[in-house]
């Protein structure tokens, strides 16, 4: 069925695959497309929620408001920093998504996504 798969991934140029979303998934994303081959994800997002959002996921987490790479996973949420108000962070907190926090700008986020290699050797 030509609705299973929407395009090709940007990362590795293999088709995304519609994927199985969790309970918690469901109530947010109407579709969940995942690459096999690298793991890129992209999403759907329900149009009930007001906004009709494409989310994308590549396989590393990024700031999502200056786009480095070099975020850390902090375990609980530090009320002196800027958190991020953009949608993806605020679906993927209600998600229960870990919280990640950009070592450039202090922004705030949450994202299921791992850290890069990179940020990791930091
Ligand atoms: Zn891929
Ligand atoms: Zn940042």
């Amino acid at each position: 069925m030509a609705a299973d798969y929407m395009a090709l991934c940007p990362e590795c140029g293999k088709h995304l695959v519609r994927v199985h979303r969790h309970r918690l998934e469901r109530l947010v994303y109407s579709d969940v497309y995942r690459c096999h081959k690298c793991g890129f994800r992209s999403a759907q997002v329900n149009r009930f929620l007001g906004f009709d959002l494409r989310a994308i996921f590549s396989r590393y987490t990024h700031c999502t408001r200056c786009g480095t790479e070099f975020v850390k996973r902090i375990g609980r949420r530090d009320k002196i920093d800027f958190r991020s108000m953009h949608p993806l962070s605020w679906i993927q907190g209600l998600l229960f998504a870990p919280l990640n926090k950009c070592e450039a700008c202090r922004l705030q986020y949450h994202d299921w996504r791992p850290l890069s290699p990179k940020a990791r050797g930091h």
